[in-house]
């Protein structure tokens, strides 16, 4: 058995999706409430410990397990959106995917100068979402104390795309 509830609970959706992927559905832990509560209290003692005095959350399961944290630790709460979702001034970043590419984007307003943003998502795979987040956060003059996810694929190497940033994850593959 695991450290966490949580990782009984993911479950495997192989090829989706796309032919080759194992998607790794979180549903069951948010329908479970004491795993979800358990990983979420995890994942905001990391926060805590960062310093941070924002957070930001990566679309859309990033909100999932942000909202929670930053509500109870009485963080701003910010997004980082697909393309085309956030209707203010905003700055974007574009990112290669193993297939295609993605545009992530923020609200010009979201980061003020100096501050200090942790990054919530829930899954940390190849580090492209990550590291654009990380350039949003960047772009806006904010500097980036931590990133942390319910999941990591270490297989994948993430970590080496986030250099010199702090990674917590409570549970890897
Ligand atoms: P990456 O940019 O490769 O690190 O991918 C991370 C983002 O894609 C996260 O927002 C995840 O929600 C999603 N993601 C990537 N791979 C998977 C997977 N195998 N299962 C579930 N979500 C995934």
């Amino acid at each position: 058995m695991g450290a966490y509830l949580a990782e009984s609970l993911i479950r495997d959706i192989p090829d989706f999706p796309q032919p080759g992927i194992i998607f790794k559905d979180i549903t069951p832990v948010l329908q479970h409430p004491a795993a979800f509560r358990e990983a979420v209290e995890a994942m905001m003692v990391n926060v805590r410990k960062s310093g941070a005095d924002v957070l930001v959350g990566i679309e859309s399961r990033g909100f999932i397990f942000g909202t929670p944290i930053a509500y109870e630790l009485g963080l701003p709460f910010v997004v980082t959106r697909k393309q085309g979702k956030l209707p203010y001034d905003r700055i974007s970043i574009n990112y290669d995917l193993e297939y295609g590419s993605n545009t992530v984007e923020m609200h010009r307003d979201a980061i003020l100068p100096g501050q200090k943003a942790y990054i919530v998502d829930d899954l940390l795979a190849t580090g492209g979402t990550a590291s654009a987040s990380i350039q949003l956060v960047e772009g806006l003059g904010g500097h980036v104390v931590g990133f942390g996810c319910l999941i990591e694929l270490s297989f994948l190497g993430g970590r080496n795309n986030l250099k010199g940033i702090s990674i917590d994850s409570l549970i890897a593959f």
